[in-house]
């Protein structure tokens, strides 16, 4: 089929130096899906008129399934039909989302011939995500998926399809098994994440180092960040030849032939200012180091994470919806992540029962903590306060103690305050 819509507006987006949506979905239309020419017509329709044509589609999904298919559909589809139904499926990615080819192409055979063809890599969640099926489609689409190994993913009020970083497939740094944690966590929750029951979503995100290439710290209710608690390892040889200029600062990310100015650009740049190098030797105070992965970064052959490894555990990110966007506070700062991830689970059933006790309708579980107090939370998941605690870095408390609870009494506090600012 030819494009059958003309689109001046869409034709637009053509221009540039960059790839376009619109030459995407011109090719598919091109190559005879309805779904495709009507989409575009659709689309134009609405830069003209300012107005979005697609009305939300209720319950639709698959049997069994509370979640996995979005609803869609046009509300002009005697202009569009090919877009009268136009549901979207998430399909759950591999960790990492490594795809050997095949696999891929058992999903676009079945998409292909029962939906629109257009596929989102990937959802910002993490999911496949297959955009405009039809509603008597869905069920053929889930029963074939799943008959060659793959699954729908999380939507609406449940667990959302959990995601990671490359891990120790590819990263040298990664101190946690990333993908095995995020196919423990996907296979142990799956009632969570396919039949909705909570107040909202909640989302997994894992990390295999401090520098969270997948941004669980802003993205998920729970974030997991690889980390270690023993010291750097150094190798001195590698510190004298990049003081010499004979390794390229950063790993070549600035031009292979930057020197690095160790005092400058890793030690004075050390956000704890535990770094010390006297021409010959770099030492580091690990006692103080925060790990935030400044130092490993630039020096990457002479610095390298500990050995002693597990995870940094934030709750409470989400994007701007109910309240401003938020990142996730530490509320466990070393685990180990081993063993099945029994200690792991553990908390997360504890934290699960809380919020799902408490939490309002559309509250996220940071929200909750908000509202509530971090104290409620810690003390539900029978937690002890400790420093790490904090709003922001190095201040700020937000932990609050009962009178009882201080030896002596507030009013002792308040006494010794006065005493030593007193003028
Ligand atoms: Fe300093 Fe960060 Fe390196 Fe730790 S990881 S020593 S805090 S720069």
């Amino acid at each position: 089929m030819a494009i059958k819509h003309q689109t001046p507006m869409l034709d637009e987006l053509e221009k540039g130096p960059w790839p376009s949506f619109v030459t995407d979905i011109k090719q598919m239309a091109e190559a005879g899906k309805d779904a495709c020419a009507d989409l575009l017509g659709q689309l134009e329709l609405s830069y003209k008129e300012k107005e979005g044509h697609w009305k939300h589609g209720g319950i639709v999904g698959v049997l069994g399934y509370g979640g996995g298919v979005i609803g869609r559909y046009s509300d002009v589809p005697e202009l569009f039909p090919g877009v009268e139904h136009f549901h979207t499926l998430r399909v759950n990615q591999p960790a990492s989302k490594f795809y050997k080819t095949e696999r891929l192409r058992e999903v676009m055979d079945i998409w292909n011939r029962r939906g629109s063809g257009m596929v989102n890599m990937h959802g910002s969640t993490g999911d496949m995500v297959l955009l405009g099926a039809f509603t008597e489609e869905l069920e053929p689409i889930f029963a074939e998926l799943t008959q060659k190994g793959w699954d729908l993913g999380g939507s609406g009020s449940a667990l959302r399809t959990p995601s990671c970083c490359v891990g120790k497939a590819r990263c040298e740094w990664s101190c946690i098994d990333t993908q095995d944690i995020c196919y423990s966590l996907t296979q142990e929750y799956q009632d969570e994440m396919h039949r909705p029951a909570w107040p909202y979503k909640f989302k997994f995100k894992i990390s295999g180092c401090p520098n969270d290439c997948v941004a669980s710290i802003a993205r998920s209710d729970c974030s997991i960040i690889g980390t270690w608690r023993d010291n750097i390892r150094i190798d001195q040889k590698a510190v004298a030849a990049y003081a010499g200029g004979e390794l390229a600062a950063n790993g070549g990310a600035h031009g292979t032939d930057t020197k690095l100015d160790i005092q400058a650009d890793v030690c004075d740049l050390c956000p704890t200012q535990c770094m010390s190098f006297d021409g010959k030797e770099l030492k580091i105070n690990d006692a103080e180091c925060t790990r935030c992965m400044h130092c490993i970064n630039m020096m990457p052959q002479a610095l390298r994470p500990g050995t002693d490894t597990g995870a940094t555990v934030l709750i409470g990110a989400k994007a701007p919806i109910l309240e401003g966007a938020q990142m996730g506070s530490v509320i466990l700062p070393f685990i180990k992540m081993e063993d099945g991830y029994d200690d792991f689970k553990e908390f997360v059933d504890k934290m699960w029962d809380w919020w799902d006790e408490n939490g309002k309708n559309r509250e996220r579980i940071g929200e909750l903590i908000q509202r509530l107090g971090l104290s409620a939370f810690i003390k539900a998941c029978d937690l002890d306060p400790i420093p790490q605690m904090i709003k922001e870095p190095r201040s700020n408390p937000y932990i609050f103690y009962k009178e009882d609870e201080v030896p002596g009494g507030f009013e002792r506090d308040i006494a010794d305050y006065r005493k030593r600012h007193a003028r």
